[in-house]
């Protein structure tokens, strides 16, 4: 009636470490809760859509690189080779892309990420000009191509357009670098001005945010240059920290300085900044990250692929910065098996257990990284908040047995018991996006992800 929509959660989780029973969410024609009540009778909720099992904010994936997902497995072959051998593969997929098989390939992975709960992405994307550097026709339509594959899976994108404009401190861009880059930040932020304003960009489920690639990549100036047009559109601003010690190290050659400390200086810190990776930090940039209030976003299972090491989460949080999750490469795309690597990853480092309460794991997986993305009201169950669900079936092999009576720990049964195969129903803005686990409009995703994947490799 009149667009409301309304949903019956058996159990829903709104932000402790236990679930509530019976509770009854409304939405408006606009996609934004207006009332959350509980101990509500199922017999009482009419009208209501049922969401049997466990119901969570939709899952916020704050790291993605959309392409790198035809990657998985081809990159294990063997030793696997280091981080710098997945290098040169990644480049020899992005230099196949063009805005076609970009967006099919995107629309997939974003669908995938739908499957598993994910109704939000940031996509931190630098594919930008065709593979001999020259822009296409009509100045960016690989950004487009994202932006239509984020609507076709049905749900919420953060394009994070990534400035990107050398092959490493002082050297130009070769080969297929050169699609990445726009001469300057002037150049960037002028492709960047224009994209966002287009109409698939003005819609309420997009935002454009800026991003570094990294201080490899972007020389001093255009760092400055690209914070400055964060701050001036009030725009999250994100960029790859010390993912690798050899980024340390030429950084300390080349400017005296930590990238912390360069990012620092250069403005490029702060609320709306959000480092990623983070894992080869010094004590004095644990605390200017925190002091700052930058968020990190961790990318545990990209971290352990690429054997980039384990960040320092809980120093980080102690020291100020909120944390959030990505995918990243997704070699898995499965945000219940990033959040518990979060802690399981920090006890392995640490020889102890105990540092992130199930709650926080969810709370990093959902509303946490909304804020890195800009998205001040996505990620909470509550009043005022985007209609964005995400229903884990309880009767099924991997949460049997995890919940105490009336919902007794299920932050902790989500997190350790939950995992993309249960996730069953997801809404975005209180539209139905998967239900009984099916994606609704796209249909089966492994064909069409299969399909995506090997036309990239025969072309
Ligand atoms: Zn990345």
């Amino acid at each position: 009636v009149s667009g409301r929509r309304r949903w019956w959660c058996e159990l829903a989780w709104l932000g402790g470490e236990d679930a509530t029973p019976g509770v009854l969410i409304e939405a408006g024609p606009d996609g934004v809760i207006t009332s959350v009540a509980t101990a509500v009778a199922g017999a009482e909720a009419t009208e209501a859509a049922v969401l049997s099992g466990l119901t969570v904010p939709g899952l916020v994936n704050a790291h993605s690189h959309a392409f790198h997902r035809g990657l998985r497995a081809w990159t294990q072959v063997a030793d696997g080779g280091s981080f710098w051998t997945w290098r040169e593969r990644m480049y020899a997929l992005a230099a196949r892309l063009d805005p076609d098989s970009y967006q099919a390939l995107a629309a997939a992975v974003f669908a995938e990420m739908a499957l598993s709960g994910i109704t939000t992405v940031g996509e931190f994307h630098y594919l930008h000009h065709q593979p001999d550097g020259r822009p296409y026709p009509a100045g960016d339509e690989m950004g487009a191509a994202l932006l239509a594959a984020a609507a076709a899976a049905g749900i919420r994108i953060t394009l994070l357009d990534t400035c990107y404009l050398t092959g490493g401190i002082g050297q130009p861009l070769e080969g297929v670098q050169r699609r990445f880059g726009d001469g300057d930040a002037g150049g960037w932020a002028a492709r960047v001005d224009r994209l966002a304003g287009t109409p698939d960009a003005k819609v309420p489920t997009v935002k454009v945010g800026a991003a570094i690639h990294s201080v490899r990549a972007v020389p001093p100036a255009s760092v400055a240059g690209v914070a400055n047009w964060a701050r001036h559109h009030h725009a999250p601003l994100h960029v790859h920290l010390s993912e690798q010690p050899a980024e340390n190290e030429a950084c300390l050659a080349a400017y005296g300085k930590t990238p912390t400390r360069l990012l620092g200086d250069l403005g490029a810190l702060g609320e709306r900044s959000c480092a990623v990776h983070a894992t080869h930090l010094s004590d004095d940039d644990i605390a200017a990250l925190g002091r700052s209030g930058t968020s990190i976003c961790m990318c545990p299972t990209t971290e352990r692929d690429l054997a980039d090491g384990i960040g320092p989460a809980g120093a980080l949080l102690a020291a100020g910065s909120p944390l959030c999750l990505g995918s990243d490469s997704h070699a898995v795309i499965d945000l219940w098996e990033e959040a518990r690597a979060l802690e399981l990853d920090e006890r392995l480092a640490t020889g102890r257990r105990g540092h992130h309460p199930p709650a926080a794991l969810l709370a990093a997986a959902t509303w946490r990284g909304a804020e890195a993305l800009g998205w001040d009201h996505v990620g909470r169950i509550e009043a005022g908040w985007a209609a964005d669900l995400c229903t884990l079936r309880t009767d099924g092999v991997a949460l049997a047995g995890t919940l105490g009576a009336d919902g007794i720990g299920a932050a902790a049964a989500a997190v350790y018991g939950g995992g993309a195969g249960s996730v069953t129903d997801v809404v975005v803005g209180g539209r139905t996006v998967v239900a009984g686990g099916e994606h609704v409009t796209l249909g089966p995703v492994g064909p069409r992800l299969a399909g995506a994947i090997a036309s990239l490799w025969e072309a």
